[in-house]
């Protein structure tokens, strides 16, 4: 078991072998007794019944497992649908999100904003589920600035949300920071750091820029000068994410959530370090 509470994100895998895979980090990552287990939505339609069937296999061991749900280019009907499927088949968490659709689909949907899908979900099902969103300590990348997404963040708040996880960072005064000012407008909800473990520097490098996450200077640089010593890359990364970890724990942060990549090793490795 996990020193502090833990929860893990997975992806739909595309492939038998992917499937595989994300078997055994369930597995894994189950150990830890976790609170619960995510699994990520395509928004657009890429990967929506991969989310379901991702949920169902993952809770076979037992773990509470939410469904991500993007409001972006659906309908109302079409959430309503969606949503009383999940809650027939006995799901009682969910990650409510916007979304972002693939670039060239517009935006569409009737409802335009995560608040205004946590609105719905609570005037349609009321409590049946547990409501997590999302928050982004170093500001969502649309927003003009900071104020204005928290103001946003506390919308969504007050439109129901139980819970919500960041957007990983790598700057803990960052998240502090976030949490004061939430705190400050009359929050008390739950903010989850999300937790992401460095195991490869390109692929870190380019989804830091397409979310907004600042990867700070020294963090590149060291991991620049590693190239292609992929066994440097992750005893640094291991290092770095764990006192990350330690001192998020020691600020007062409830608990960790870990991007896993359908992958244990790397979650696992901090988790055991930290005390
Ligand atoms: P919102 O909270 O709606 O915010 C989006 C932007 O609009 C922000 O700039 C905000 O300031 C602004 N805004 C919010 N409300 C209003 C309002 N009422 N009026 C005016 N402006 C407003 N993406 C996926 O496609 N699939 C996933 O599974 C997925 N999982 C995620 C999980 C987590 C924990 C996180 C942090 C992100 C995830 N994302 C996922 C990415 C997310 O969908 C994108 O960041 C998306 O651009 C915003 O979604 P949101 O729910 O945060 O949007």
């Amino acid at each position: 078991m996990a020193s502090i509470p833990v929860s893990f994100e997975f992806f739909p895998p595309k492939t038998p072998a992917g499937q595989e895979k994300l078997l055994l980090a369930r597995d894994e990552l189950a150990t830890t007794q976790p609170e619960f287990f995510s699994v990520t939505y395509g928004a657009g339609g890429s990967t929506q019944d991969g989310t379901l069937q991702t949920v169902l296999a993952l809770r076979e061991n037992g773990v509470d497992t939410a469904p991500h749900l993007s409001c972006i280019g659906a309908s109302r009907e079409e959430l309503c649908n969606q949503l009383q499927g999940y809650k027939e088949k006995g799901i009682k968490r969910l990650v409510a999100l916007r979304g972002d659709l693939p670039s060239g689909m517009g935006m569409g949907g009737e409802l335009r904003y995560a608040n205004e899908l946590v609105e719905f979900i609570r005037q349609e099902f009321d409590q049946d589920f547990i409501i997590e969103v999302a928050a982004y300590p170093e500001a969502h990348p649309q927003a003009p600035n900071l104020d204005i997404d928290i103001q946003n963040f506390v919308r969504k708040c007050q439109a129901g949300a139980d819970s919500a996880i960041t957007q990983y960072f790598f700057n803990a005064d960052a998240y502090f920071y976030f949490v004061d000012r939430v705190r400050a407008a009359g929050i008390e909800i739950p903010i989850i750091p999300g937790i992401m473990p460095i195991t490869n520097y390109t692929k870190l490098a380019r989804f830091s820029d397409a979310c907004g996450a600042e990867l700070p200077r020294w963090i590149r640089k060291q991991l620049e000068s590693y190239g292609d010593d992929s066994a440097s890359i992750i005893q640094f990364g291991e290092e770095v994410i764990s006192n990350l970890c330690q001192q998020l724990i020691e600020g007062g942060a409830p608990s960790l959530h870990f991007y896993t990549l359908n992958q244990a090793k790397a979650s696992l490795a901090v988790i055991n370090n930290l005390k």
